[in-house]
């Protein structure tokens, strides 16, 4: 029923202004209180509002929203896992009640601030600093890729405090806090980027979340988000997949016969529809485990570094199928194509995965 539900939802509402957002660049702001109103944001959290979805719930929306748009996953991503789960697992009970409900209801939008101009697959280095000051903390430094970073009302920002990494509930508004938009973007076009600028930005004692200590705070929501991805792209996958499989019905060349009776046309589909298979059982798995609470970050590096490889691979497979049609926007294909290049870059690199899953078995961090 969940999944039906997304689906008609990405049917009837996404699917018709999708692809002018992506040519025009925009994010279809108007979405937002419907997929609220439907229960999509913070999904898999309880309470305050939220709709307390298992996992494989939770995952199976995603998938529906990326067989959309990966922009318009990213949205959800960052909102629930991003900007929800850190109130909720990190925050203090004043700021989850005030919060929490406004960012369920999509009142509130929220975006997350790790990446730096320097460090991007190594955010251990960051240089953003925060200072205290009286009962204020002094927020100095510079956060670049976030997504909806311009139009959020507050940001998670991350930064190096004396005793080490601590989390931020910066507010729009507050002196020292601005934001501006990153242009020329070829892939997620529908879905905002933006840097975050701290200058000298005071910011209450009341706004630090109170139980993110470390780096290892930042990364469990991540955590979070890439169990997402690893869904999400599914969606996509399955999107090229379709779009390739009834092209190839319908279009006829040599003999007037339809492309997918030639073999090599269904060896092509055959690999597309077995490894999105494999991999919706791989994420199936990850959010039972999940669910049980026995799932390590190693599994979710595997989900997400299979599936996104799996779904860049549809991509190119079906653009492939669909010959000079391939590189239409009448056609899905493109812009999956392009999206699906930030998706294997963002909330961890397929090196860095790698890494995470060499570590696991080998007990040897590779990373330097
Ligand atoms: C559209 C978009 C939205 C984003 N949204 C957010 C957001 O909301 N919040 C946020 O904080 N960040 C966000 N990001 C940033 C994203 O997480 C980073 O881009 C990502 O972590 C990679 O960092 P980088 O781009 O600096 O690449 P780099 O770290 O410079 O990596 C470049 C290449 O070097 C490789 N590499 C780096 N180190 C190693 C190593 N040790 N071994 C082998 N290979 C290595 C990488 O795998 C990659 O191939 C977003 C990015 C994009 C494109």
């Amino acid at each position: 029923m969940v999944r039906q539900t997304a689906r008609r939802f990405v049917d009837d509402r996404v699917l018709p202004v999708i692809r002018d957002a992506y040519n025009s660049g925009t994010f279809p702001k108007h979405l937002i209180p419907e997929m609220a109103e439907l229960g999509f944001f913070g999904a898999n959290l309880e309470g305050y509002g939220c709709a307390g979805m298992n996992n494989i719930e939770y995952g199976l929306i995603m998938q529906e929203i990326e067989r959309g748009d990966s922009g318009l996953r990213s949205f959800v991503s960052v909102q629930g896992a991003l900007a929800m789960y850190p109130i909720y697992t990190f925050g203090s009970e004043e700021q989850k009640q005030h919060w929490l409900p406004k960012l369920q209801s999509g009142e509130a939008i929220g975006c997350f601030g790790l990446t730096e101009p320097g460090f991007g697959s190594n955010p251990s280095g960051m240089r953003a600093t925060a200072e205290k000051r009286g009962d204020t903390w002094v927020l100095n430094g510079e956060k670049t890729w976030i997504t909806n970073g311009s139009i959020a009302d507050f940001a998670i920002v991350w930064a190096r405090a004396p005793e080490g990494i601590r989390g931020f509930l910066v507010e729009r508004g507050t002196p020292g806090y601005s934001t501006s938009d990153i242009h020329g973007k070829l892939s997620m076009r529908a879905s905002v980027t933006s840097s975050l600028h701290l200058a000298d930005c005071a910011v209450p004692e009341k706004n630090q979340l109170p139980c993110a200590k470390g780096l290892k705070a930042a990364l469990s929501c991540l955590s979070q988000a890439r169990f997402g991805i690893g869904w999400g792209v599914l969606g996509a996958a399955m999107d090229c997949y379709e779009t390739a499989r009834s092209y190839s019905l319908a279009r006829k060349q040599f003999d007037n016969r339809p492309l997918a009776s030639h073999q090599l046309v269904q060896e092509k589909l055959a690999w597309m529809i077995t490894e999105i298979t494999k991999a919706q059982l791989l994420a199936l798995q990850v959010a039972k485990l999940k669910d049980a609470g026995n799932v390590e970050a190693a599994h979710i590096s595997m989900l997400k570094r299979n599936n996104v490889a799996i779904a860049v691979e549809c991509a190119r497979l079906s653009r492939d199928l669909l010959g000079a049609n391939g590189i239409m926007d009448e056609y899905p294909i493109m812009r999956h194509m392009c999206n699906l290049e930030t998706v294997k870059t963002y909330e961890g690199t397929e090196h860095i995965h790698t890494l995470v899953i060499g570590e696991r078995v080998t007990g040897i961090p590779a990373y330097r």
